[in-house]
């Protein structure tokens, strides 16, 4: 039996515009995490630092479900802290994750999303992205209403369609994934696709083998490309290790940076848009009600993704 290994490589930075960051990452071998929470004051920081908190605590059988029912947990962990404290009310946050799930003949990957957080994954030189944005721009583009390069640039853009803390259930997508025997994946906040175009970030994921530093080059280059909210980027190199063995990832020392750096996004503090209230989460400056907002539930939406099967 083969297991799979991740060595990862993370950076954040609060960008160029924003006071805080308000992204929170978790890269782990087995567990990869990328959050970016909005929420007036210090709301944001705390629902994304939460949601990666709460999910590798919750995370222990290494299954879909087990990873699923975390998310749902982080969502009630963010409810209960934003209701039992004023300052947190409306705080709510994106989360996309990665992690290695046990499986009777080889180990496989699973991603799970909420939000417009991504997750792409980079083989044989082409990048793909793997979750769908839930975000109002996204949903017009698919209804035909807009087309994809007018959604690049929409003044709605960060206006999300389900995120955590808005109520008390949540939609997660699932994507079940048999892998290469190597293939890299990259997880980012909506500060690095916004500044940095598709190609761009195929290049650095194809040219720079060492993940900290292309996860370093790609925050750099949102940096250069306006830094308009904060960027995280978090990179999974997972690789089959055919006997058996488990190799120690190079990168463990990120979960520490992660629990001292939590936190962000952009969302929260760019007051001239509105984003984040339109969503109906309570806006970032409002501090209004927060059980108002529509998950749009509805279908319950169970999506596998297969790669290469
Ligand atoms: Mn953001």
């Amino acid at each position: 039996m083969s297991s799979l290994v991740f060595t990862v490589g993370a950076a954040t930075d609060v960008g160029q515009l924003r006071e805080v960051n308000q992204d929170s990452f978790l890269a782990t071998d087995g567990l990869a995490v990328v959050a970016d929470g909005m929420g007036g004051h210090r709301g944001g920081e705390v629902a994304s630092a939460i949601a990666v908190t709460s999910l590798r605590a919750s995370f222990s059988e290494s299954t879909l479900d087990s990873l699923t029912d975390g998310v749902a947990r982080a969502n009630g962990e963010i409810r209960a802290q934003a209701a039992h404290d004023p300052s947190l009310h409306g705080m709510g946050t994106t989360l996309c994750a990665l992690a290695i799930i046990d499986h009777p003949d080889a180990e496989k990957l699973a991603i799970v999303n909420v939000g417009d957080s991504r997750a792409y994954v980079f083989v044989d030189g082409e990048m793909t992205q793997v979750t769908e944005d839930h975000s109002l721009v996204e949903a017009l583009v698919r209804e035909g209403r807009l087309t994809p390069e007018e959604a690049e640039t929409h003044p709605q853009r960060n206006i999300l369609t389900r995120a955590l803390g808005v109520a008390d259930s949540v939609e997660v997508d699932q994507f079940v994934i048999d892998p290469m025997p190597e293939a890299r994946f990259l997880l980012c906040s909506d500060g690095l696709f916004n500044e940095v175009g598709h190609d761009e970030i195929a290049r650095v994921l194809g040219e720079t083998s060492d993940p900290n530093v292309a996860a370093q080059i790609l925050v750099d280059a949102a940096n250069r490309g306006g830094g308009r909210d904060n960027i995280t980027a978090v990179i999974v190199d997972a690789r089959r290790n055919g006997n058996g063995e488990r190799v120690v990832s190079t990168a463990q020392s990120r979960e520490a940076a992660t629990d001292e750096v939590p936190v962000v996004d952009a969302h929260a503090t760019n007051s001239g848009e509105p984003n984040w209230a339109e969503a109906g989460t309570g806006g970032p400056t409002d501090g209004g009600s927060g059980d108002s907002g529509s998950n749009e539930s509805g279908s319950d939406r169970r999506r596998w993704w297969r790669f290469n099967s």
